[in-house]
């Protein structure tokens, strides 16, 4: 089983100021913070190395200078209320497929090769832009993390440690996914896309772009399908009416100073059409050989392979307390492994490593918790079962769902075959999820090799019935 890595964001309710009226521009309001805008540039700072160490940075000055030149040009169009003195805008270009741009706390944003090949104009680059620029100047990263779980900003403590979002992005950018450092940066609730798309366009109006251009670039994206378009969406989810309320939006503004000539866009394409085709961000980060490890363990790091023999469940169990969310008890033989952001693995000594730059587990329970705005158990799981199969092509899908308890909650527990990364043997995967009070999914992931799931299951039942919630 792949280590499961999932993005959590806290769900946030937000309702905008005001909503647009005929001639009036809508009042964009900044959720609240509780962290300094130099803590957004320390931890941004921090994520965007990572991010170059991860990613093939385009070493082109023609490309360089053209989107350094869209973003100077919004920058200095962010509104007066939402400049930060502490804060840099940097655009750095990414030379892979991907329809894709993310931005980081305090400024540093990075746009995929894919998006200026994909655009049909320069306000549609723009628009994607000044979407993310929005979200920095609005500070949405660090307002999210600072609305998360106590358990989440215990998560988002460590990342500030530089101890975790280096591994965790390179184990998802290598799965192909989306980048695992959205667990409290890149990825946003409905709320706060609206709130940057509406940014977004009084921004480009004022830089001189039509706002109407984001809206067709979101289209763009939206029709594109395939391995470019949803995992922008996917850190981006459409609030709904996205391209009605930009229009809307739109005609209350005057696009001052209009950009007009777009001869650099064209040249750029040009450009760009020239060189070797772009990889995809799996094929970049796996060429350039460039995995991050690992599940750092009480034990430190490992990058081996899981081999050798795997010793039976201990039949004494210890507590693990998690401190804000959870306690479980778990056989005293399994180790602990923070894997990810937002997960904890307990696993049996040799029965975790790496296997194609992967971290994974044969034996061993997986909890975690994941975003859910949708309050509705099934579909939270549901949506969790599809990010899992993401991460693990051979993962059967569910054929039943049995209600359970899970610390005297409602619970679901369904039991899927998968092909082991490690060892490419059939392996049992057993799901439990819940909810917790804040509306998020909870979840355990229990994985054994599919001949000694008999043995196991008794084992995961135990340890099921033992969680115990204590987020109120
Ligand atoms: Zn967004």
């Amino acid at each position: 089983m792949r280590s499961f890595f999932t993005r959590p964001r806290a769900a946030t309710l937000l309702v905008l100021s005001a909503t647009a009226l005929a001639g009036a521009q809508t009042r964009i309001t900044p959720p609240a913070n509780n962290y300094t805008p130099a803590q957004d540039v320390e931890l941004g700072r921090k994520a965007a190395a990572d991010a170059r160490q991860q990613l093939p940075i385009m070493r082109d000055d023609a490309v360089s200078s053209y989107i350094d030149e869209i973003g100077t040009r919004l920058a200095r169009a962010i509104p007066e209320d939402l400049r930060h003195a502490e804060f840099h805008y940097t655009f750095e270009p990414v030379n892979v497929r991907e329809i894709n741009a993310f931005a980081l706390p305090g400024g540093p944003m990075f746009v995929n090769r894919g998006m200026l090949e994909a655009a049909h104009t320069e306000g549609e680059v723009a628009g994607v832009m000044a979407h993310e620029m929005s979200h920095v100047a609005l500070r949405h990263g660090t307002a999210q993390a600072a609305k998360a779980t106590k358990y989440e900003i215990g998560q988002v403590a460590g990342a500030v440690l530089g101890s975790i979002i280096g591994g965790g992005w390179g184990q998802v950018i290598s799965q192909g996914t989306q980048f695992g450092l959205g667990a409290a940066f890149l990825r946003f609730s409905r709320e706060y896309e609206k709130q940057a798309d509406l940014e977004g366009a009084q921004i480009m109006a004022r830089a001189g772009y039509d706002p109407r251009d984001m809206a067709n670039m979101f289209r763009t994206i939206e029709k594109q399908g395939g391995a470019g378009g949803p995992q922008w969406l996917s850190d981006h989810p459409n609030p709904g009416n996205r391209v009605e309320y930009i229009t809307q939006e739109a005609q209350a503004l005057r696009v001052t100073n209009p950009v007009g000539d777009s001869r650099g866009f064209q040249q750029i394409q040009a450009h760009l059409r020239q060189l070797p085709k772009a990889p995809t961000t799996e094929e970049a980060t796996r060429n350039a050989g460039r995995r991050t490890d690992t599940p750092t363990g009480t034990s430190g790091r490992t990058t081996r392979t899981p081999s050798g023999r795997v010793e039976t469940p201990a039949s004494s169990y210890r507590t693990y307390d998690e401190g804000n969310l959870f306690r479980v008890s778990v056989p005293d033989n399994w180790r602990e492994l923070q894997g990810g952001t937002s997960n904890v693995t307990f696993a049996p000594e040799n029965a975790y490593g790496q296997a194609n730059g992967q971290n994974v587990f044969t034996h061993g329970v997986e909890f975690g918790v994941g975003r859910n705005e949708t309050h509705d158990l099934q579909t939270a799981t549901n949506e969790l079962l599809d990010s899992l199969a993401q991460g693990n092509p051979n993962l059967s899908r569910p054929t039943r769902f049995d209600r359970v308890n899970v610390g005297d909650r409602r619970g679901l527990r369904t039991v899927l075959s998968n092909q082991s990364e490690a060892t490419g043997k059939p392996e049992t995967i057993q799901v439990v999820t819940t909810q917790l009070r804040d509306g998020n999914i909870f979840y355990a992931i229990a994985v054994a090799p599919r001949d000694e799931f008999t043995t196991y299951r008794s084992v995961f039942d135990r340890i099921a019935g033992s969680l115990q919630f204590s987020d109120r």
